[in-house]
């Protein structure tokens, strides 16, 4: 890949990488704040339906952070755009949707039906 495209999904990851970072803090926050409130039963009911709501999402957010800072080191390593697995180009649509992926179509298949070892 050339110079031109990798600033151009570096830039597109470090966007991403900053308003998720932003994300996660503001949820992490949010869940400290209401542990000191004082609430009913209901209230509590419902307070534990979002952290669990807000804690799935946080580490799904996590989760994409780790793979955009391995995208980055990638780039950095000029492997960016290659599959980790089977080591063929990542299809150019698929990183245009998912900057952060490490694998091309199929592999990322095998990986969700359970069949790829990482
Ligand atoms: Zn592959």
């Amino acid at each position: 890949m050339d110079g031109k495209k990798l600033d151009f999904f570096k830039d597109k990851l470090l966007q991403k990488q900053l308003s998720l970072t932003h994300m996660v803090q503001r949820t992490e926050g949010y869940g400290r704040e209401k542990d000191q409130d004082i609430q009913d039963v209901a209230d509590m009911a419902v307070d534990s339906y979002t952290k669990e709501f807000n804690f799935g999402k946080s580490s799904g957010d996590r989760h994409v952070l780790q793979q955009i800072r391995e995208a980055l080191s990638r780039i950095k390593d000029k492997t960016y755009g290659v599959c980790t697995n089977c080591e063929n180009p990542i299809q150019p649509k698929r990183l245009e949707a998912v900057p952060w992926t490490g694998l091309c179509v199929q592999c990322q298949n095998l990986l969700e039906k359970g069949r790829l070892e990482q």
